[in-house]
């Protein structure tokens, strides 16, 4: 049974609960509070108080402060891979690598925060300086997903304190754990009240957490529903939203491409974390002359793919995350092949398993753009594969989605590769490797997957604002003021 984690201490009360569940034995592992309003108003007063003295905390004590906690996350790696397998269901090495990249989120953001707070600019006049200095917001909100918990917490976290604001976290009610059990890092080395985890249903403290007037920046990673919600409620007060939202990302296959190589890339891209992350590859373009080799070997990878208990060191694919998203998954195969499509592997939830969310890895061909599984986004290990004519025929395909998080492409022809990253609507495209994240680069969303960025330089400068200095060092009466008493050569004088 957990706790809320408000102005550096448990909060203890007597809440309705909600129930965690591991999705790959639907075992109840453990319990959190259906956080309140009132939660949500201590929280923000918790951040509100802590936020001045934080504010001004030199930039190099901050990064000391980061680069420790990146120290105690790495720390206890194991143990909190451990966590996030049992709620999230992701196997365990994927979750060790994440924790890995949150530390390194961590240290970058240290670095990055204590680098540069503005910029010089050419002044419009001798004697005159000109200078921007970056600011923070305030109080930031974090709503967090479940599919990369600690992840998009630290997308979000480590630049918003570097940039100088508090923070309260809201971590998804399915993967709230790992997030609680790194309070007791954050409390180790920050004053308390710069971090503040919440938990509940986004409906209720995420919502109430965004109406509140004492937040500034609500900070949200979801869906395109949630983020077209929760974009209202802030256009409404004038506050300031960062959204990072869903994703259907296109995998372009040239006839150029290792077929060995590209068909391993693919299904890697396309059922990590079982299908659900932002920026897998969901929509699968091959040029037709190797469309039947191609499909051939990915069916042959999807089938030999293990799936099991995250655990379990033989696991290659764990269970989707609840009943309702193998339910969604499930009638998104079952309406396409009521269309015409048709399923070379999987298209089934997994036989071999009595508990557990499982569902097979799947591949389907016959697909059209416009069915359900193809142009919205399909959070699961359901791959659609389809034909194209070349390469203007994929970017054509490929462009046609409202969301735009990521493209990839296979091949060695540059005109090719060149010609869909500038003619594909995507903000990040991948050449030959996909869903490689750099820190130091830039990654979000256009059209409806959002507007925002995070990582790289972008991604601390979502969290401050930027405030223009003038500075003449000499006072003197200007030429084009009123007064002609000053300036007999004055226009209209
Ligand atoms: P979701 O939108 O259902 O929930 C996300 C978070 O928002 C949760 O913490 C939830 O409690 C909260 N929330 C829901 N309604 C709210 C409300 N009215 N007010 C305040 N908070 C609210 O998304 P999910 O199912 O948890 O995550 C999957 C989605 O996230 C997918 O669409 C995926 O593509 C997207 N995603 C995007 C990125 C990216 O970087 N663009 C990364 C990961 C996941």
């Amino acid at each position: 049974m957990r706790h809320q984690w408000v102005g550096g201490q448990w909060l203890k009360s007597n809440h309705d609960r909600i129930l965690v569940v591991n999705p790959a034995t639907e075992e109840i592992i453990d319990h959190i509070p259906r956080g309140t309003a009132a939660d949500a108003d201590r929280a923000v007063q918790a951040a509100r108080e802590a936020f001045n003295a934080w504010r001004w905390m030199p930039a190099v004590e901050k990064a000391q402060l980061l680069h420790a906690i990146a120290r105690d996350l790495r720390g206890r790696q194991k143990e909190l891979a451990t966590v996030m397998t049992g709620d999230g269901g992701k196997p365990f090495c994927e979750n060790r690598d994440e924790v890995e990249w949150v530390a390194a989120c961590f240290d970058y953001y240290a670095e990055i925060g204590r680098n540069s707070r503005g910029s010089s600019l050419p002044p419009v006049a001798h004697h005159q300086v000109n200078f921007t200095i970056k600011e923070p917001y305030g109080v930031v909100v974090g709503i967090i997903p479940w599919n990369y918990p600690l992840l998009l917490m630290a997308w979000k976290v480590a630049p918003a304190l570097m940039a100088g604001n508090t923070v309260i976290l809201k971590p998804s009610e399915e993967t709230p754990l790992s997030t609680l059990d790194i309070a007791d890092i954050f409390g180790a080395h920050l004053p308390q009240g710069v971090v503040n985890i919440v938990t509940g249903f986004g409906e209720e403290i995420g919502e109430a957490l965004v109406r509140h007037p004492g937040t500034d920046l609500i900070a949200l990673t979801g869906s395109v529903e949630t983020g077209k919600h929760i974009g209202q409620l802030c256009a409404a007060q004038v506050k300031k939203f960062h959204d990072e939202l869903g994703g259907n990302d296109p995998f372009i296959v040239c006839n150029d491409a290792d077929l060995e190589i590209t068909s391993r890339a693919c299904c890697w891209v396309a059922f990590l974390n079982t299908g659900q992350v932002c920026a897998s590859a969901k929509r699968i373009y091959v040029f037709d002359d190797i469309a039947d080799e191609f499909t051939e070997r990915v069916v042959k990878v999807a089938k030999s793919l293990r799936l099991g208990n995250g655990l379990d060191p033989g696991t290659d694919i764990g269970p989707l995350i609840d009943r309702r998203q193998l339910q969604d998954v499930d009638s998104r195969v079952k309406d396409a092949i009521r269309d015409g499509a048709k399923v070379l592997c999987g298209g089934r939830r997994s036989p071999k398993f009595k508990k557990g969310f499982f569902y097979e890895p799947t591949v389907m061909v016959n697909v059209k753009q416009k069915m359900r599984l193809v142009h919205t986004e399909t959070f699961g290990p359901i791959r659609p594969i389809m034909r194209v004519k070349g390469i203007d025929h994929a970017i054509e395909l490929a462009n046609d989605s409202t969301y735009d998080l990521g493209a990839n492409i296979y091949t060695n022809n540059m005109e090719w590769a060149m010609a869909a990253m500038e003619r594909i609507t995507a903000s990040t495209f991948w050449i030959n490797d996909p869903l490689t994240d750099n820190d130091a680069g830039p990654f979000g969303g256009m059209r409806q997957t959002g507007h925002s960025r995070e990582l790289g330089k972008e991604g601390i400068d979502e969290f401050r604002e930027t405030k223009h200095v003038h500075l003449d060092y000499k006072q003197e009466l200007k030429p084009y003021w009123y007064n002609k008493r000053y300036n007999k050569d004055a226009p209209g004088v």
